[in-house]
């Protein structure tokens, strides 16, 4: 961005903030909200942080005709001594970046992204909840304003960060969920999007997710686009099998998106001398394994759940139990220590939080 100055318009009256309690994920938004524009020649301008608000656009904007548009997740936990907690923030500037790569959209400056984050917080910090449990989700995004109808990429663009209070994801501890996999529709393939995080992709996710609620299932495990035999992702999140002691997550192979929990997954389970194997995983190599009693643990792995247990899943009809349909040891703990990091309750060795 360049030289960012960020122009501060404060609201005149603030909002009444929701309790936390029972509080519906993404509907709450804070007082405030960053903006800042981009033209093609003169790049990234006007940053500023003003009353969160409505924006104007265009009714011919690229991004209401060809999905041109990012975004991102992470969130800000409040720690016990009051401060202020960001997992990880630079992975998600950069993955960003990697996202803007290939939607043909125009860098951001990490670190100017990461210090207008900041500025925006530091003004929001009494939103930033500290019950249990609880933080503040932060959405980075970008959209491509430019009115033009043809499809090629916009010259024009916004790039902006709502904040929005979010509650505790599992009430009595760490709840499985039973997840149905998908036989009919992919989510992405190789060569395609899956691996930016772009809206399209999770506009083609929602029928699947439909019919698998209607069936009472919470979550939809995809598989590859192609052969429809690989298994890729659950639902938003990365998936993870412990067989025979070992903990298997499908490799980053251009259709999955690369989840900073998973990152930070795979370092955690290194650094204890836990095996570890990033390869591809058929859903036959899981269902043997189930069958055998090899399959010990299923979690998917995110920003918002962090960790959930998967302790059924319905493959063609049949179903299949995962240790009892009780969330695994190695699950809790990793949950445990991961939102220990995240919330100062415990000591951050890799030097993950901000
Ligand atoms: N896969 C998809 C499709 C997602 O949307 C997300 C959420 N960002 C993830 C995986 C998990 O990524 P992260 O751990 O960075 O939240």
């Amino acid at each position: 961005m360049g030289n960012m100055k960020i122009n501060i318009t404060k609201c005149l009256e603030k909002k009444e903030k929701p309790s936390t309690e029972g509080i519906a994920f993404g509907r709450n938004f804070t007082d405030h909200m960053f903006i800042a524009d981009y033209t093609e020649g003169t790049g990234w301008h006007d940053h500023r942080i003003v009353p969160y608000q409505p924006i104007t656009l265009d009714p011919s904007a690229v991004i209401f005709h060809y999905g041109q548009t990012v975004f991102e997740g992470l969130k800000a936990y409040k720690a016990e001594d009051g401060s202020v907690r960001l997992f990880r923030p630079e992975e998600n500037f950069r993955r960003m970046n990697e996202s803007c790569d290939r939607l043909c959209m125009p860098e951001i400056d990490e670190e100017e992204a990461l210090e207008a984050l900041k500025t925006l917080i530091e003004l929001e910090r009494d939103w930033v909840p500290d019950a249990e449990g609880t933080s503040l989700y932060i959405r980075p995004y970008m959209i491509a304003t430019e009115p033009h109808l043809g499809v090629s990429p916009s010259l024009e663009y916004k790039f902006m960060i709502v904040l929005s209070p979010v509650g505790l994801y599992y009430k009595e501890g760490i709840a499985p969920v039973k997840i149905l996999v998908e036989n009919e529709y992919v989510r992405a393939v190789a060569g395609g999007t899956g691996a930016a995080k772009t809206a399209g992709n999770y506009a083609a996710s929602l029928k699947a997710q439909r019919v698998a609620e209607g069936m009472g299932y919470s979550q939809v495990l995809w598989l590859d686009g192609v052969e429809k035999k690989y298994i890729e992702e659950v639902g938003s999140m990365n998936v993870f099998f412990k067989i025979d002691g070992e903990v298997v997550t499908p490799a980053l192979n251009g259709s999955i998106l690369g989840g900073i929990t998973r990152k930070s997954i795979l370092e955690m389970l290194r650094s204890w001398d836990i095996p570890v194997a990033e390869r591809r995983i058929s859903m036959q190599e899981l269902v043997d394994a189930q069958r055998d009693g090899r399959l010990e643990e299923a979690f998917g792995t995110g920003t918002a759940a962090v960790i959930s247990p998967i302790g059924e899943f319905n493959w063609k009809g049949e179903t299949f139990s995962v240790n009892g349909g009780d969330a695994g040891e190695l699950s809790q703990k990793l949950y445990d220590e991961l939102t220990g990091i995240q919330t100062g309750r415990k000591e951050d060795p890799f030097g993950w939080v901000t």
